[in-house]
């Protein structure tokens, strides 16, 4: 068995060795060098057209194109070509690379001396290379298809022209090498990538070609990706065009609106695989007829006062379970509102499963909440259970909670979507996604647009939790509908403890916001006391989540606030230092320039951005950056 393995392994290779792998130029040419890396016979073509021709026909297995040169960066010549038979239904994929060390001689005829030398010969891009040395002593460049192609001319012509080529075609054609290397930068390389029709290979490499009509599309893509950009020159329909090297097609797609953007991948997955539709499934809301709740359109944003949900504005909302006093829940607004919080919670009318628990203040307790509201700035939410609750809290509570236990009572949704306040609906512990939904569409039928979802834990079998955080189906929600997602990680929980690491487990996955029971005597809180977190313990979740504190914290408060801050600048510092170091490492494995002065004006623009209004700080940060990065990296300036 291994022995058969291994002989369908030789097997394999030697078919390898027999593949033609074409590239642009004459022997001698660097492509020669990339298309023999790995074995094949190479065959040289006139033009980057004629090797893309022959590919497709299947005169040749395999084609090497050159992308990339440490000097001149994107190989424009070759790019345009492969873009345009992309764009024109070519199916390739991308099978490997090869990085071929670049080194440019000048030679000419046997005997010429260097002063005699007027014209230099070579392809564009190798000239490119070489532009200030040729300039330098004096010489002018003469554009031909090839480095090896140019040997040839200069050898068949009887003057003292020089070509621009590599030491093996100078030597192939009988030309004395005249100076060594010509090129503007030593470690001089080109990166090729080998290609294959898509239904010959499976693709190894990713590659993508992106179109878009959008700058603002692509900015920073080579930050948010990590993948190398090879521009292309715009057209009027897509004023961007590039070759994206190392990111995955999905990814890119994802940054940017999809009629906005065109990407063709040419890496993983496989071209032919990228044809298979995704199934539907878990995209679509099973119940198709929703059309308020899960129209395809720009996110709802729910605003009332300070607080902002939904769209990128996240909200947390903060305050007892249950409102037990005018004192008691002046005071705990006092806190949250310190803290950062967005809007005030606070029951009036509790749903208890002992009937004989204490139920609620009712009605009086909503002059305490909307009191506590006022004072501290916050708009207040509460929850109704019964139709007849509905107009009377309506005219004073900002917002209308449907608790967990209500979710499908049909007629209550109904009644809060004609109330004219917005509604945040709990989602019920048994409720699957599509069901809750169900239950926004009713809210929104019956008028109401402004609906902020909440995820608040299902019941399953395990009881070391009063709930289970479902982030799995607040995520699977986020695609099926506009409206804000928001999380209640205090009745997910049902324990102070696990409280916190819900609530950032939320935040990272994207919740548009928490709602938080938090009180400030929880033994003797009349509901909900094990859940709810004691008001120091809420100012550090909010400093976590990076919310704003205001002046009436008190001072000793305000600066473990700012010492978070300051903590955490240290450690992305630190990280910062760390990955410029390694980002130089491989500048000068992959022979690149270590320094780069557009890279330099990248990152002070990124902190000007980041610091609007502080230019003299953004400038003096990047400064102190650079410098340490450099120490680090031991590079002396320019
Ligand atoms: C509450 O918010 O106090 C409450 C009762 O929540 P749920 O309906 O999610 O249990
Ligand atoms: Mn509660």
């Amino acid at each position: 068995m291994l022995r058969e393995l291994a002989d369908q392994e030789s097997e394999k290779k030697a078919k390898d060795i027999d593949l033609t792998v074409g590239y642009q130029g004459e022997p001698g040419a660097y492509g020669e060098v990339a298309a023999a890396a790995h074995g094949g016979i190479p065959k040289g073509f006139a033009s980057f057209e004629k090797l893309l021709e022959a590919l497709r026909d299947g005169e040749i297995d395999e084609a090497v194109l050159p992308m990339e040169n440490a000097v001149v960066g994107a190989i424009t010549e070759a790019l345009e070509p492969f873009a345009n038979f992309v764009v024109e239904g070519m199916e390739l994929a991308a099978v490997g690379l090869t990085s071929v060390a670049v080194r440019l001689s000048l030679a000419a005829r046997p005997g010429t001396p260097l002063g005699a030398v007027k014209r230099a010969w070579s392809h564009p891009a190798a000239l490119r290379q070489c532009t200030h040395r040729l300039a330098q002593m004096g010489i002018e460049r003469v554009v031909c298809y090839d480095t090896a192609g140019a040997a040839q001319i200069v050898a068949h012509d009887a003057s003292t022209d020089a070509a621009v080529c590599s030491r093996r075609a100078a030597e192939r054609y009988g030309l004395e090498v005249l100076v060594d290397d010509v090129s503007d930068k030593e470690q001089n390389g080109t990166r090729f990538v080998h290609l294959r029709m898509a239904d010959h290979a499976r693709a190894q490499v990713s590659l993508a070609f992106l179109r878009t009509s959008s700058m603002t599309a692509t900015a920073r893509l080579d930050v948010l990706t990590g993948a190398t950009l090879l521009p292309l020159a715009g057209t009027t329909e897509y004023p961007v065009r590039m070759w994206v090297l190392g990111a995955d097609a999905a990814r890119l797609q994802a940054l940017a609106p999809a009629r906005d953007v065109q990407v063709v991948s040419l890496g993983q997955p496989a071209a032919h695989a990228a044809k298979v539709t995704p199934p539907k499934q878990g995209t679509e809301p099973v119940v198709k007829t929703l059309p308020h709740a899960t129209a395809r359109k720009a996110p709802t944003v729910v605003e009332i006062g300070p607080l902002r949900v939904g769209g990128g504005a996240r909200a947390v909302i903060a305050g007892p379970c249950s409102v037990e006093s005018p004192e008691q829940v002046m005071r705990i607004a006092r806190e949250v509102a310190s803290c950062g919080a967005t809007a005030l919670r606070g029951g009036i009318f509790k749903p208890r499963t002992n009937p004989y628990a204490f139920q609620g203040h009712g009605l009086e307790a909503l002059d305490w909440l909307v009191a506590a509201g006022r004072a501290t700035g916050l708009p207040v939410v509460t929850e109704v259970m019964a139709v007849d609750q509905v107009k009377p809290v309506a005219e004073k509570a900002d917002m209308l909670q449907i608790g967990a236990r209500n979710m499908q009572n049909f007629d209550l949704l109904r009644a809060v979507g004609r109330s004219g306040r917005p509604v945040l609906l709990k989602r019920g512990a048994g409720a699957t996604v599509d069901e809750w939904l169900g239950a926004a569409e009713y809210v929104m039928a019956g008028g109401e647009a402004r609906v902020i979802l909440c995820e608040r834990g299902i019941r399953t079998f395990e009881t070391a939790t009063r709930n289970t955080l479902d982030v799995g189906g607040m995520l699977a929600a986020r695609p099926l509908t506009h409206l804000p997602i928001i999380a209640d990680p205090s009745h997910a929980a049902g324990r102070a403890d696990l409280v916190e690491g819900l609530a950032r487990a939320a935040w990272s996955a994207g919740a548009d916001g928490l709602i938080v029971e938090v009180h400030d005597d929880p033994a003797r809180a009349l509901s909900d006391g094990e859940q709810a977190l004691i008001p120091a313990r809420f100012a550090e979740l909010a400093r976590n989540l990076a919310l704003h504190p205001d002046a009436r914290l008190p001072l000793a408060q305000l600066r473990a606030w700012v010492d978070a801050i300051d903590h955490d600048l240290g450690v992305l510092v630190q990280r910062r230092l760390e990955v410029a170091k390694v980002i130089g490492d491989s500048k000068r494995q992959t022979g690149r320039a270590v320094l780069d002065p557009r890279r330099e004006a990248a990152v002070r623009r990124t902190y000007q951005e980041a610091l609007p209004g502080s230019k003299l700080l953004a400038d003096k940060l990047v400064d102190l950056l650079l410098e340490a990065a450099k120490a680090q990296q031991s590079i002396d300036e320019p």
